[in-house]
């Protein structure tokens, strides 16, 4: 190994934020190859209630109403309280600001919404923006972050798209604690609006994971209001309890 080589590799080691192990300084990754054979493997789980794998199954929460379902674009199935790469790569989305990470969902989301638009014949070209539910104020300067700001900021450049900042959080409760009911109640009085023209847009809304379906209900209530025309919620784990 000569010189330059190996001040490479003790500056730009990097290590699988799943396993630990070091992955090779040269290859942009967030998982080892392990890890990534595991997290692929999530990919054959099939829904506990439709059958169908993740790409197939529409299962939305029951929160969003029965009429105005949308298609929901989620890369992965997520089930709380598991030890599973799927879910490690959340955890460490939300508590550690790991570029890597953010880079990692960010391009499974796009290369998941590609195939689904692709699908229903959706041109994700046409005037479509991206946005987000932000982190609360103090989740914020807990973790220092917001990484569903970053998550979308991410996801549109891939996408060749432009992120507008569309709501404040001013929420206090964290929705995690909540029963559903309360889940809905409080994101009702969590996010407002902010002073944007997205009339006549379609909308890509980025959350890192959808469980009672209750951020992005009262998001596309609120974006609907504001003129959006389409509005596909793009998350990279889905919860179809
Ligand atoms: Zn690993
Ligand atoms: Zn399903």
């Amino acid at each position: 190994m000569n010189v330059i080589e190996y001040i490479k590799r003790s500056f730009f080691t990097r290590k699988c934020v799943i396993c630990d192990e070091v992955i090779d300084y040269k290859r942009q990754k967030a998982i080892c190859d392990d890890c990534s054979s595991l997290w692929l493997d999530h990919l054959d789980i099939l829904c506990e209630k439709c059958g169908y794998d993740i790409d197939y199954c529409t299962c939305t929460p029951s929160t969003l109403s029965r009429k105005n379902k949308p298609p929901i674009i989620s890369c992965v199935f997520y089930k709380p309280n598991v030890n599973s790469p799927v879910n490690y790569i959340v955890y460490k989305l939300k508590r550690e600001y790991l570029l890597e990470v953010i880079d990692f969902c960010a391009q499974v989301m796009k290369e998941k919404t590609i195939m689904h638009c692709k699908r229903l014949n959706i041109d994700y070209r046409n005037n479509f923006i991206v946005t987000y539910p932000p982190r609360r104020k103090s989740g914020k300067i807990k973790y220092g972050y917001d990484h569903t700001k970053l998550l979308a900021k991410a996801y549109a450049k891939k996408m060749g798209m432009k992120v507008v900042s569309c709501f404040t959080n001013i929420g206090r409760s964290e929705q995690k604690t909540l029963t559903k009911h309360e889940r809905v109640i409080n994101a009702a009085n969590s996010y407002r609006i902010n002073d944007v023209d997205i009339q006549g847009k379609n909308v890509f809304l980025i959350d890192d994971v959808i469980t009672s379906g209750a951020t992005v209900k009262v998001c596309m209530q609120l974006l609907k209001t504001a003129g959006a025309k389409m509005i596909i919620p793009v998350t990279y784990a889905k919860d179809t309890k």
